[in-house]
């Protein structure tokens, strides 16, 4: 009888019982002792404008200084380090969906921390073809848990009006370049009102930037942009 109740409380509360990042067993949390000490969460030690961690509070730093970007401000809730990398990626290619609620949960709590008050949430979206093809845009799950949690109304506002190349090899002009042009903002949905864009990674902050150009060119007051994970550079500016 007890082999059978451990049975059933395992398949109903499988995820709550291993480490999200290792797949070690734990009693409970989301990841396991050793995973945590690995995890960075960004503090006040951070760039003010990108969000990325820096070794001390600085205004803009090496990866967003000088670069006349399209947002207000973004803040990220981790460092993107290799205990993380493994838990987006299985979110964003392996049908782990459920993390979305977690990293809403993080978003939420910095937002809060940030301050701002926002009309409106948006996500970065997929070209139609990369959606079907992965059956669900990662972000928009993570905006959809923000929103319940926030109360703030949700937008599907900006859509990707072509398909663009891999990223991966690119720098941030080269991305820059990759993405002209590859979004396009409702001009009646966003016009006036300040936005929040959530996305999972900022890497060069190119596709934050891309997207955000577009809802200001439609009009958006303001855009903030919130990601689960940032990467950062060594050297800055203050
Ligand atoms: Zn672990
Ligand atoms: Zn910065």
């Amino acid at each position: 009888m007890r082999k059978f109740l451990n049975l059933i409380r395992r398949s109903l509360f499988y995820e709550r019982w291993t480490c999200n990042s290792c797949g070690k067993e734990i009693f409970g949390g989301y990841f396991c002792k050793d995973c945590m000490d690995k995890l960075i969460e960004i503090d006040h030690n951070r760039c003010n404008f990108c969000g990325r961690r820096t070794p001390y509070p600085v205004s803009y730093c090496d990866s967003c200084s000088g670069k006349n970007l399209s947002f207000d401000s973004a803040r990220s809730v981790y460092e993107y380090t290799p205990v993380l990398s493994g838990v987006i990626q299985n979110f964003k290619y392996n049908n782990a969906r459920y993390h979305a609620r977690f990293f809403a949960e993080k978003l939420f709590e910095i937002y809060k921390d940030l301050g701002v008050s926002v009309d409106v949430v948006t996500f970065v979206p997929l070209s139609e073809k990369r959606e079907k093809d992965r059956g669900y845009n990662q972000s928009k799950l993570i905006a959809k848990e923000f929103c319940k949690l926030s109360g703030v109304e949700l937008l599907d506002c900006v859509f990707k009006i072509r398909e663009t190349d891999s990223q991966a090899k690119l720098n941030f002009e080269g991305r820059v370049k990759n993405l002209k042009g590859a979004f396009k903002a409702d001009k009646k949905l966003v016009k006036n009102r300040s936005v929040l864009l959530i996305d999972d990674v900022l890497t060069t902050g190119s596709t934050a930037n891309a997207v955000s150009k577009a809802l200001k060119s439609a009009g958006a007051t303001n855009v903030t942009v919130l990601t689960v994970a940032s990467i950062s550079k060594t050297v800055f500016y203050d």
